[in-house]
C-alpha cells in the first residue's frame, strides 16, 4: 500500500461523499487530514471514523461562503499543520439544477463563489507555502459536466469548466517550483449531492461505457494517485474518472 506518512492533507468538503472518501484514502495511508465542512457533527463522526482505524485527523469547521472565508479557513489549516500543507483537494461545491432564463442570481454567484472563488483563494494562500518548500500536490475536483452539455447544468458546468483551466494555469504557474496541480472530473457518482436528479442519475450512467454510478471510493483513489509521489511527473492534467464518458 502507498505510504504517504508525515504528510499533511487539507480536504474541503470531506464530511460526505467523494471528499470524505478521499480524506479516509489519504488518511489510510498515513497522511494527516484537515476534515473540513460546515458541520461539526458530520465533521466529528468522519474524525472519529478514521481515528478509530488507525489514521490522523482533525475537523476545522469552514462554511465556504466568500473570499475571507477561504482566506481564514487557509490560516487555520496552515496553523493546525504547523504551517505545512503537502496536498490540498479542492473539492467542495454546489451543483444546483436551472434553466438560464430566471436561473437566480444570488444562487448563480453562490456557485461562482464557492466552486471558483474558493479554490482561487485556498490555492493564492497555500500553494506559495508549497514553492517555499519546493514541493506539494493540488488536486482540483472539476465534473464531467464542465466538458459538455448537460441540460440544466449551464452554470455548474461552466464553473467546473472554469476550475479545469484555473488548473492548466496553475500547473504552469506552479510547477517550476516543483508543485503539481492537477484535476480529477468525476462522472456520474453515488453522493448526497446528485439526489435532486432522482431516476435521471441511472439515465446520466447509462450514457458512459461502463454505465453504473460510481462509489465515491472510485474516484478518491483517481485523487488520491494525483496526489502522491506516484504522479510525480503528471502536471496539469484533468483526469477523467467517468467511466469513459467523455471518450464517446
Ligand atoms: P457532496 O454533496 O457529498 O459533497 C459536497 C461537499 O461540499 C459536502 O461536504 C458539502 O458539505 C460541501 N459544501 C457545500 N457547500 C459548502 C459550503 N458553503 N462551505 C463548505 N463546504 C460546503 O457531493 P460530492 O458528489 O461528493 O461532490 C464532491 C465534488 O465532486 C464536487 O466538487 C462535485 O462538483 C464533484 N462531482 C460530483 C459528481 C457526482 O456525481 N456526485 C460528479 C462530478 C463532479
Amino acid at each position: 500500500m502507498r505510504d504517504i506518512t508525515g504528510r499533511n492533507a487539507l480536504v474541503t468538503g470531506s464530511t460526505s461523499g467523494i471528499g470524505r472518501a478521499t480524506a479516509t484514502v489519504l488518511a489510510g495511508q498515513g497522511a494527516y487530514v484537515l476534515i473540513t465542512g460546515r458541520d461539526q457533527e458530520r465533521g466529528d463522526e468522519v474524525v472519529d471514523v478514521i481515528r478509530a482505524a488507525g489514521g490522523k485527523a482533525d475537523f476545522l469547521r469552514a462554511d465556504l461562503s466568500d473570499a475571507s472565508s477561504a482566506d481564514i479557513l487557509a490560516e487555520l489549516a496552515l496553523d493546525t499543520a504547523g504551517g505545512r500543507i503537502d496536498i490540498l483537494v479542492n473539492n467542495a461545491a454546489i451543483g444546483a439544477l436551472g434553466a438560464t432564463a430566471g436561473f437566480d442570481e444570488a444562487l448563480y454567484d453562490n456557485h461562482f463563489t464557492l466552486n471558483v472563488k474558493i479554490p482561487f483563494r485556498l490555492v493564492g494562500a497555500i500553494a506559495p507555502t508549497m514553492v517555499e518548500r519546493g514541493s506539494g500536490a493540488i488536486v482540483n475536483i472539476t465534473s464531467m459536466a464542465g466538458q459538455f452539455a448537460i441540460p440544466g447544468m449551464a452554470v455548474y458546468g461552466a464553473c467546473k469548466a472554469a476550475l479545469g483551466l484555473l488548473t492548466k494555469n496553475w500547473a504552469a504557474e506552479y510547477g517550476p517550483s516543483g508543485v503539481r496541480v492537477n484535476a480529477v472530473s468525476p462522472g456520474t457518482t453515488r453522493t448526497p449531492f446528485v439526489a435532486p436528479l432522482g431516476d435521471a442519475l441511472e439515465g446520466l450512467a447509462a450514457q458512459s461505457p461502463l454505465g453504473y454510478v460510481a462509489d465515491p471510493a472510485e474516484i478518491a483513489s483517481a485523487i488520491a494517485y494525483l496526489a502522491s509521489d506516484d504522479a510525480s511527473f503528471v502536471n496539469g492534467v484533468v483526469l477523467n474518472v467517468d467511466g469513459g464518458r467523455t471518450a464517446i
